[in-house]
Parts: structure tokens; sequence; C-alpha cells
């Protein structure tokens, strides 16, 4: 398999424990369709942080598949500002050098980002119990019998 960008031969190695195709040129990287999702995995084995859309705002990629020779895609990764390639055939992705490593920093982000969204829900439903002791409900009743007075 020949390197997108300078047609140089791939070399397999290791990566994060998951074999992938690497450039000795540009320090590219070839995925196969599935292993970005394992990539994605070395951080967290919770599917939650890895679901959703992956490819946003697609638009033509000036390189070809390294398998099928097709123009492939370029695309958002999960809309953050980090441009990756893929094949419609799914036959993988298309990493920079280094882009592994912002897929990854881009999950330690989501992975934070929930976690910021639990805590921010379990702040409310302390401030819920907390308002009277008897929850949401009793503080209501509470509050117009107060006004009534
Ligand atoms: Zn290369
Ligand atoms: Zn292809």
């Amino acid at each position: 398999m020949l390197c997108p960008r300078d047609q140089t031969l791939l070399i397999e190695k290791r990566m994060h424990g998951i074999e992938i195709d690497q450039c000795p040129q540009c320090n590219g990287r070839w995925l196969d369709h599935h292993e970005l999702d394992e990539l994605e995995e070395t951080k967290t084995k919770d599917t939650e942080h890895r679901s959703g859309m992956i490819d946003y705002a697609r638009r033509e990629s000036t390189l070809d598949c390294p398998i099928c020779s097709k123009g492939m895609v370029a695309f958002n990764y999960r809309a953050y500002n980090l441009e990756l390639d893929t094949c419609e055939e799914e036959h993988g992705f298309w990493l920079d050098a280094g882009e592994e490593g912002e897929v990854r920093d881009i999950i330690d982000d989501r992975i934070r980002g929930r976690n910021r969204a639990v805590k921010a829900e379990q702040a409310w439903n302390e401030f819920l119990d907390g308002v009277s002791g008897g929850g949401i409900w009793g503080s209501v009743r509470g509050f117009f019998g107060g006004r009534r007075r």
C-alpha cells in the first residue's frame, strides 16, 4: 500500500496496540475502517463517549484511497477542527502525522465534557432535594402557602 500523500510504501506498525500502516516519509498513518473506533477505544471503553456522528462537513479530498484509488472524502472529525480523510467504500481513514494524538485528545475532551454534565445534574438534584427536605413539590407548596398568609 502506498502513501496517498507522497506514494511512499507504507510500513506496518503498532500504535497503541493497533496494527496500522505508517508512511516513513511523512509519518502519516492509514487506519482500516474499524481501527478508528479501536483508536478511540484506547481512551475509553465507554461507548457513550464514542457514540454519535464522526464525519462532519464532508467535502472532496485531494487524496486518493490507497486501497481502491478512488478520491477520498475529507471531513471534520466529530465537528472539531481536525480534518481527516476517509474512503467512501469504508476502506479506512488517513491520519496525517500527529493526528492520532488529536483524535485521542478529542475523546478526552468529550469525557471531560460529559463528566461536567453529569456533575451539574448531580448538583441540581442535590439542590432540589435540599430545598425543603421534601423535594421540589414540597418546596413549591411551601412557597405558595407562605404567600397566601
Ligand atoms: Zn507519506
Ligand atoms: Zn477505498
